[in-house]
């Protein structure tokens, strides 16, 4: 692994990679600089080393050399014309980026294989995270990889699925009264007594580097020229953040020009921080009150990496979307429906999203598309039945 340095996404503060690092003490995140001319050497070319799923990546990725994998990654990017024509696309202009298909049936599993291999590597041995939904059984089933222990504090109404696989994966699981920032508010009282590593959104630096392989897979799945609009259901915003500063390093390695997707958050009208920092012009966005929405991997009140997404909303010309609960349930099932994936309620707000900018133009016919199911619809019983 050829990590140089860790940078304060927001400071600019340099501090070491070769010890366990939180945030930068100004409290922001901190993104992992890559040694990107030896790991351009290491790759030899755009093809990736032998390795499964993002471990082709493996030379841009912080994780030691005998890293543990359960499959993660290299997900298909299916074409939905169908759909595509119902919208008023060209043929061949919109895809599915089908993360279902990941481990424990959601992309968190991209984030918590470097996360957790990184956390292992340092030595420790209790893991704990604050989850909305499917963080929880990411981590739960990666300590389980490892054989190390994994504490998840989840709302008391997450779906059962989520609290039920990371029972099944042997972690322990706290319910908690309240929304995702209350789990890790008392995740973070118990973290020093309890000798816990916290692998939050953000709080630490390697889920990002998981996440930004789906960069590396689109690039790749696009023939190195990227697409135009990527549409992506934002909670956290690691994907976000990730797959930008992925499209960045293969720009530093001469594998892409300098054009770049426009990238479209889409949260839910109940819980849309983002939305409604875009919309006011500001860089950081006020915490939400009485966050609500049936697509529980958007309920994030509070994202703590909110300047980041912003930033980089903003640079590519993308925009932010809120779109209703109901709207995005129609659009899972609809989604499903029309090309075979299995939408989550998450995957379902991004068509919703499309077809409010397709009939504002801000989407063209023959603009290429990248739609984002970020998890599995069978994980969510209880928001299809409501
Ligand atoms: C976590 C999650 C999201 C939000 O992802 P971020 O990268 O944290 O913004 C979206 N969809 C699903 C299904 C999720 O589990
Ligand atoms: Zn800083």
């Amino acid at each position: 692994m050829f990590v140089d340095h860790l940078t304060c996404f927001a400071c600019g503060a340099a501090l070491p990679a070769d010890q366990p690092q939180t945030l930068c003490p100004c409290g922001k995140p901190l993104r992992v600089d890559i040694d990107l001319d030896r790991a351009k050497e290491v790759l030899g070319g755009r093809r990736g080393v032998p390795g499964e799923g993002i471990w082709r990546w493996a030379p841009v990725l912080p994780a030691p050399l005998e890293a543990r994998s359960l499959g993660e990654g290299n997900t298909p990017l299916i074409p939905a014309d169908s759909l595509g024509k119902e919208l008023g696309l060209k043929r061949g202009s919109l895809f599915v980026k089908d993360e279902a298909i990941n481990p424990t049936g959601a992309f968190k599993a991209r984030g918590m294989a470097v996360a957790v291999a990184m956390a292992h590597r340092f030595g420790y041995r209790k893991l704990a995270v604050p989850s909305a939904g499917n963080a929880g059984g990411a981590l739960a089933a990666y300590a389980a990889r490892y054989a190390i222990g994994a504490h998840v504090f989840m709302p008391r109404d997450v779906p059962a699925a989520n609290r039920l696989e990371c029972e099944l994966y042997g972690a322990k699981v706290t319910l908690v009264d309240g929304l995702i920032h209350d789990c890790a508010r008392i995740l973070a009282e118990r973290t020093a007594t309890e000798g816990w590593f916290d692998v939050s959104t953000l709080k630490e630096p390697y889920r990002v580097e998981g996440k930004k392989t789906m960069g590396y897979e689109i690039a790749e799945q696009f023939g190195w020229a990227l697409p135009d609009v990527i549409v992506y259901p934002t909670g956290g915003g690691t994907g976000l953040i990730g797959m930008a500063k992925a499209f960045d390093e293969m720009e530093r390695m001469g594998w892409i020009g300098a054009k770049r997707p426009r990238m479209i958050s889409v949260q839910a009208e109940g819980c849309a921080p983002i939305v409604r920092a875009y919309e006011a012009g500001v860089s950081s966005a006020p915490m939400i009150q009485d966050a609500s929405t049936i697509a529980s991997g958007l309920r994030v009140a509070k994202a703590i990496g909110d300047f980041e997404m912003l930033r980089i909303i903003r640079e590519t010309g993308g925009c932010a979307i809120a779109v209703t609960d109901s709207e995005l349930i129609a659009d899972a099932k609809a989604l499903s429906a029309s090309t075979g994936v299995c939408a989550a309620p998450e995957g379902g707000a991004c068509l919703s999203a499309l077809r409010r900018l397709v009939a504002l133009g801000q989407v063209q016919p023959e603009d290429q598309v990248v739609l984002f199911n970020t998890g599995s619809g069978t994980k969510y019983a209880e928001a299809f039945a409501a």
